[in-house]
């Protein structure tokens, strides 16, 4: 997304997850559009009575298809996609190891199962492969992120699933920031590092524009999951026409990398423009840029500085990430245009001065 207007003022808006600029695609609303004439507003029941349509049917077997998996089952959010998965397969005896800077949805659901949650030190998997070589009575569930939220940093995937494979665990990958953005036809972290997770968590919220969730699994696992998941059972389920939207969305990412392309030149610029800034521009080669500024006051004080000069950028502080490291989260997408980069780049240039 490139603009947002709050309270009348509209700004360049640099703190959505909308990469590709999806959200406003005139193909994916105009899919919302006609499949809401067609199926109504909403689903009307859960999908285990008479909740699920064909446009569901739909969306399941191309996401499924696309992926390279068995099975594709449908969420309403990403977070109860987690909660959903973490609360049905983590059992009394068993354990889960997650990266130290999983998503709150993930280390929460974690938490609050039976299981005993271990954390690795983030993106490391010889700390990971210390934590596998204590025994265990039960399963094994690691868990990981491809891009990660708040640093933009991707998973070594590869020596991860190594390591979780040589120990016989399973391994889950939320794929948030990654699905559609990344990869050979926007097929995600997982694909362009080659790696099948047992379970994959793709959401819609971020680069297909709209909002909900997958799990990508194999047929055992997601006939379990259907028949005892309390969030499909005791939830309504996606509405069609957000089915169709979604579908329209899948078939833009599926089409071509152009806007993928456009993206990718969008943070070149930026990062070759935010180079001399005074404050850490992380290592990040996606579309979250953040720029490390550290005491929480400077860096509200930065976000409102870009503000009065018309870019929105959010200042994200402690608890969501380590104390001492508040941050501008610097969001770019395939929607901004040299122009807006160039102009965010000056404001930053004249706030450091
Ligand atoms: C955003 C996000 C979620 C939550 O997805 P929603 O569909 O917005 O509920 C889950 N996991 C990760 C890693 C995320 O970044």
């Amino acid at each position: 997304m490139r603009e947002i207007t709050l309270e009348g003022q509209r700004y360049r808006h640099f703190s959505s997850n909308d990469y590709l600029g999806l959200s406003q695609h005139p193909a994916v609303i105009a899919a919302w559009q006609q499949g809401a004439a067609e199926s109504g507003a909403g689903a009307g029941a859960s999908g285990h009575v008479t909740g699920y349509s064909r446009h569901h049917a739909q969306l399941e077997e191309q996401l499924a298809d696309w992926l390279g998996y068995s099975r594709a089952l449908l969420f309403i959010s990403g977070f109860a996609a987690n909660q959903a998965v973490i609360h049905l397969l983590a059992e009394k005896n068993d354990r889960i190891i997650a990266d130290k800077l999983a998503h709150a949805s993930l280390l929460d659901a974690a938490s609050h199962s039976p299981a005993t949650l271990r954390r690795f030190a983030h993106n490391q998997p010889a700390s990971l492969a210390k934590l596998l070589a204590t025994p265990c009575d039960g399963g094994t569930l690691v868990v990981t992120e491809g891009v990660f939220s708040m640093d933009g940093d991707s998973a070594p995937l590869a020596a991860i699933a190594a390591e979780t494979q040589r120990t016989g665990s399973w391994l889950l990958v939320d794929d948030a920031h990654g699905i559609g953005v990344t990869g050979a036809g926007g097929r995600g972290s997982c694909w362009q590092q080659q790696v099948k997770p047992e379970l994959l968590i793709v959401t819609f919220g971020k680069g297909f524009g709209v909002s909900g969730a997958a799990l990508l699994c194999d047929a055992a696992t997601a006939d379990y999951v259907e028949q005892f998941s309390r969030h499909l059972i005791y939830s309504t389920a996606m509405p069609p026409a957000q089915c169709c939207a979604l579908l329209a969305a899948l078939q833009q990412i599926r089409q071509g990398d152009e806007r993928r392309e456009r993206l990718q030149a969008n943070i070149a610029q930026f990062r070759a423009g935010a180079a001399t800034l005074p404050w850490q521009l992380l290592a990040s080669g996606s579309a979250i840029q953040p720029l490390i500024i550290g005491e929480n006051h400077a860096a509200l004080t930065l976000s409102q500085q870009l503000a009065q000069a018309g870019c929105w950028v959010s200042a994200i502080r402690p608890p969501t990430v380590p104390p001492g490291t508040a941050r501008l989260r610097i969001t770019l997408t395939a929607a901004h245009q040299p122009d807006d980069i160039d102009y965010l780049l000056e404001a930053l240039h004249d706030a450091a001065h």
